[in-house]
């Protein structure tokens, strides 16, 4: 799709101007109904579309990235461009920088459509804990579209954005892509800057690609990773053109692991299992070897993530007090002459701006990081993370991926969950492990479901070795090729 696009751009079968005018047309008729812009950058994205016409005019060599329009999940900051993080208490932030991944794709002359929706403070696998609009599965507009990259996923798939940038700290890129129908890679963690990345849980959250093909996820990846002295948990990787190295690796003889609890469970949908089994099936005739593995700890993934993340939420939202950031009860003060102490400050703020799963979240982690209750959870939870992080070390040295699905369920229906925090919590039942370890892991469409007449897409789900992205990208794309 983007190469489709930079072969129109520099043969001037088409102008960036014209194409993101397109782009604003398409969003103009079908983001009413589909809700997953929450931004637009009316502003510069022209300006940005003219500049790269004109150095093609000018017989300048333009990036594949050059004058094709994006989308950016709203926990991305973006200089002059409102960024929420699907929050009321930032609903009015417009922030000073530029993000490091947004700055990267700036450089290489991208054009930015605007900021797509998403649960508050990623915080969801919906995008129903948005304080602003729920986003409507394009598949479906009575379902879902995953979460938390609720926006970005349906607006890739609904094509008004050719790309997106999101995040993933426990799925949250994954899962929207395999109930939309989207390739989603999340990156190993320290692949990519966090910087201007709103922190959800800093030693889980990285940032990644939502796309419409596997080649795409591996253009957008090749611009956004490295090193960045602005995160010093970033890394310096080989300046790779992970495009160019696709479909280069044989299949035959690669080993895929299957993990047999990941297949155990009841939850498991027997539909979303034999797509699941039609997709190993299918590596098979490929030539893959599939090996099946045991990661027994896996079972304990879910509540170790949600002992962790709450906790890094609990103090990455501490610095959201009324007086730093965003909306404050304080400002407020001035008017109706309310005189409020610091600590009313704080409380009435936080009491008032964030949502209900955000609070949850502040709640347990606190608790789990309170003294006492420390060694008890926090210190517990980390112990069996290592033990989680061992077991894919032992996993990984008999296999080159791991297969798996993406996501328990097809695209569920808006409000079905979203009273039920639990029942929510399980739909990143797969997908957690990931983020524990720091694996690299991506899904890609491997069928639908069909319901109520409707096609829901599923994905499949393969987890590589640490700054392995160029076996599992290999994998997918023999895969999507082979379709
Ligand atoms: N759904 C998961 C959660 O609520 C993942 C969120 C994410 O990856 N940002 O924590």
């Amino acid at each position: 799709m983007i190469r489709d696009l930079h072969e129109k751009l520099i043969n001037q079968e088409i102008t960036s101007e014209k194409l993101t005018e397109e782009y604003f047309a398409k969003i103009e008729e079908k983001d009413p109904e589909i809700q997953a812009y929450l931004t637009l950058n009316n502003e510069f994205a022209r300006d940005l579309a003219r500049a790269v016409d004109k150095k093609i005019r000018n017989g300048e060599e333009i990036d594949l990235l050059a004058g094709i329009p994006c989308s950016v999940k709203d926990v991305i900051c973006t200089e002059g461009i409102r960024t929420t993080a699907g929050s009321k208490i930032l609903e009015n932030y417009v922030p000073p920088y530029d993000a490091t991944v947004v700055k990267k794709i700036k450089e290489n002359d991208a054009v930015i459509l605007g900021k797509t929706n998403c649960d508050e403070f990623a915080m969801g696998a919906s995008g129903e804990n948005s304080a602003f609009q729920t986003t409507k599965n394009p598949h479906d507009l009575s379902r879902v579209p995953g979460g938390s990259s609720s926006g970005s996923a349906a607006s890739v798939v609904a094509d008004t954005s050719v790309y997106s940038l999101a995040s993933d700290t426990g799925g949250s890129i994954r899962q929207p892509a395999s109930l939309c129908g989207a390739v989603g890679l999340k990156l190993t963690y320290g692949m990519v800057s966090r910087y201007g990345l709103i922190a959800m849980a800093s030693s889980f959250d990285q940032i990644g690609p939502i796309t419409k093909t596997v080649e795409d996820a591996a253009i957008v990846l090749s611009r956004i990773a490295g090193k960045d002295r602005k995160d010093s948990t970033s890394m310096p990787t080989a300046d790779k053109n992970y495009e160019n190295l696709l479909g280069g690796a044989n299949i035959s003889g690669l080993k895929i692991g299957v993990p047999k609890e990941y297949f155990a469970g009841k939850g498991l949908d027997p539909r979303v299992r034999e797509l699941i089994e039609k997709a190993i099936q299918k590596y098979k005739n490929l030539g893959a070897e599939i090996i099946d593995i045991s990661l027994p700890s896996g079972e304990y993934a879910l509540a170790t993530y949600y002992v962790i993340v709450p906790s890094e939420v609990s103090s990455n939202m501490a610095r959201f007090d009324g007086i730093r950031f965003g909306q404050s009860v304080g400002a407020e003060s001035e008017k109706t002459g309310a005189d409020y102490t610091l600590g009313d400050i704080y409380f009435k703020t936080r009491s008032k701006y964030l949502g209900k799963e955000v609070k949850r979240r502040i709640m347990l982690g606190t608790y789990a990081l309170s003294a006492g209750y420390y060694d008890q959870y926090y210190l517990k939870a980390q112990k069996v993370r290592a033990l989680i992080k061992k077991e894919f070390e032992e996993a990984f040295k008999k296999v080159d991926l791991i297969l798996s699905p993406t996501s328990p369920t097809p695209a569920f229906k808006i409000g079905e969950k979203s009273e039920d925090p639990l029942e929510m919590y399980l739909a990143d039942i797969y997908t957690v492990p990931a983020n524990i370890a720091g694996l690299p892991a991506i899904s890609i469409p491997c069928g639908t479901i069909e319901e109520g007449g409707k096609n829901l897409p599923v994905g499949v789900q393969m987890m590589g070795k640490w700054f392995d992205e160029e076996t599992i990208l290999n994998a997918a794309y023999i895969f999507e090729q082979s379709a």
